[in-house]
């Protein structure tokens, strides 16, 4: 017989959301018992936890950023590899948002339920993409759940880099990037597009890269901005995280195009706020369309939406006939947007 209520088994406690039967947190904020963690972002993957289940790709992110995943065990689930936890099964699947990023499915007593954490539907080179699990519950983030939100084509917004450089080539070009996924989305890209010269790296960028590039993904020739001279820099590309291109690192590069890679880049006044010249609307987060379309794909009769804009969400989450709860978890969209 499937549970009728999910609140009765899943439930949000001050660490967070929680699985009553199978006695563990999801992305908890920190010193969890048990934790199944959906990717390395900061806002997701917190220090403190006993155990930690992810894919071995996060737990490597969690290790390069954390010291240590878990202080007694860390263990690796593949992604669609079924593991038992207390009385449910906990299944991993692309969410097609970073490297080793996963939704979490849940499966007890005939219930099926998601855990989606940070998902797009729009091709990245750099982690597999997204698969549509189906399922009773669906839970959703919402960062740009709104119709304005249209990512677009991120190869577009590649190419208009690559046309600025061309129509500018004595002066640097600055990406501001974060440093998980994204910088390494728009390396990627270059490199699709063709662009085979060495990219500069912003120090902080550095290790991120690597870890990447150990796991398989090719990124192609990089440098480290810090030492380069600034007559060699001119007409080159230079990734550093969003903090640094308008900032006093960013002077000593020769005459600077500052350009930022995030889903936000599509609200003009933002762009314009952050003094960012070349906006690129580029995003590892789902856009209004990805949103309610996989809200539909996987046929979840009931949709619970942890943060962000959910308002609008919620009311097509009603209007097309679904239950629709907002969990207003706090502490999310720290790092990556
Ligand atoms: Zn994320
Ligand atoms: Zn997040």
């Amino acid at each position: 017989m499937k549970p009728e209520r999910f609140e009765t088994w899943l439930t949000v406690d001050r660490k967070g959301l929680y699985c009553r039967p199978g006695g563990f947190h999801i992305d908890p904020y920190g010193g969890a018992k048990r934790a199944v963690v959906t990717h390395g972002h900061s806002d997701h993957a917190r220090p403190g936890h006993e155990d930690v289940l992810a894919t071995r790709e996060t737990l490597a992110v969690m290790t390069t950023r954390l010291g240590t995943p878990a202080t007694k065990g860390a263990q690796a689930a593949a992604y669609g590899e079924t593991i038992r936890i207390g009385d449910v099964a906990v299944t991993l699947y692309p969410a097609g948002h970073v490297l080793g990023s996963a939704q979490v499915l849940i499966e007890w007593q005939g219930a099926r339920a998601v855990v989606s954490g940070d998902y797009k539907r729009s091709a990245d080179p750099t982690c597999p993409a997204f698969e549509v699990v189906p399922c009773d519950l669906f839970i959703t983030e919402a960062t740009f759940a709104l119709p304005v939100f249209q990512h677009g084509d991120a190869s577009e917004e590649v190419a208009k880099l690559l046309r600025s450089r061309a129509q500018f080539p004595e002066r640097a070009h600055v990406v501001g990037a974060y440093g998980l996924g994204k910088s390494q989305r728009v390396i990627a890209l270059l490199r699709q597009a063709g662009y085979d010269r060495p990219i500069y790296l912003h120090g902080a960028l550095a290790e991120c890269c690597a870890l990447y590039e150990s796991f398989g993904v090719r990124l192609g020739p990089l440098k480290p901005a810090t030492g380069a001279k600034r007559e060699e820099m001119k007409g080159e590309i230079v990734l550093a995280p969003p903090s640094a291109i308008a900032d006093r690192w960013s002077r000593r590069l020769p005459d600077p195009v500052t350009a930022f890679a995030s889903g936000w880049m599509r609200v003009r006044a933002r762009a314009r706020q952050q003094g960012v010249e070349l906006p690129l609307v580029i995003s590892d987060h789902a856009d209004w369309r990805e949103l309610t379309e996989t809200i539909e794909e996987t046929g979840a009769r009931e949709v619970w939406v942890t943060h962000g804009r959910e308002d609008a969400l919620l009311h097509h989450i009603k209007m097309t006939g679904r239950k629709g709860r907002a969990l207003a978890l706090v502490g999310r969209e720290d790092e990556d947007q």
